[in-house]
């Protein structure tokens, strides 16, 4: 069995790159790309659309998003316990200074931040790791690298929906219940990572 986790909203308390956004981006794009995720739009347009509102360094989304985004409780408890595959929609940019603080050293898969166009004006660039399409769900989504064998999936968002259904048991809590109500798919409630951990025996 591999544990593979969400980061964003799922090791942490609430979804840090949403956070980002909302502090430095446009609210009114971040509402009306957010309205249009699974539906008009795919989450890498939509994260896409956000990042372009972003206006500054990302060293200071960095230095906000440490001083306010704790990790959810239970976290550091799961990776000494087993080792889990961190699998983000969202940056390492953004997420590796959150572990440098907790001193917690975890294998991350995510996406890079190109800051390079706030130089010319405009906002930040996603640099995304895997774009090519799933052909179950039709966009670029965490199915594809999931890794081979048993998989237990821990999450919270649509992000994870597509991953999700291809876990042998999953972990959810947030938007992704109700996503997967609406897929037929069983999952387990969470709060903190201590349920997953106590869960998982
Ligand atoms: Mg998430
Ligand atoms: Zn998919």
């Amino acid at each position: 069995m591999r544990l593979v986790l969400d980061w964003d909203g799922t090791c942490t308390a609430t979804d840090g790159l949403v956070l980002a956004v909302q502090r430095f981006g446009d609210p009114d794009v971040f509402e009306a790309a957010e309205r249009g995720i699974g539906r008009r739009l795919t989450l890498h347009e939509v994260i896409d659309m956000e990042l372009a509102t972003m206006r500054v360094p990302v060293a200071e989304a960095v230095a906000f998003l440490l001083a306010e985004l704790p990790l959810r409780p239970g976290f550091r408890e799961v990776v000494a316990a087993h080792r889990p595959l961190i699998l983000s929609s969202g940056f390492r940019e953004l997420i590796e200074p959150l572990l440098v603080r907790e001193g917690i050293d975890a294998e991350v898969l995510a996406n890079r931040i190109d800051e390079s166009p706030l130089a010319r004006g405009e906002g930040w660039r996603a640099v995304w790791r895997d774009s090519a399409v799933c052909t179950v769900c039709g966009e670029a989504c965490k199915r594809a690298t999931l890794p081979a064998g048993e998989i237990v999936f821990v999450g919270d968002g649509y992000s994870d929906l597509c991953a999700a259904k291809a876990a042998t048991r999953v972990f959810a809590r947030d938007r992704l219940c109700g996503y997967l109500d609406a897929a037929g798919v069983a999952w387990e409630p969470y709060d903190d990572l201590f349920d997953v951990l106590r869960a998982l025996g």
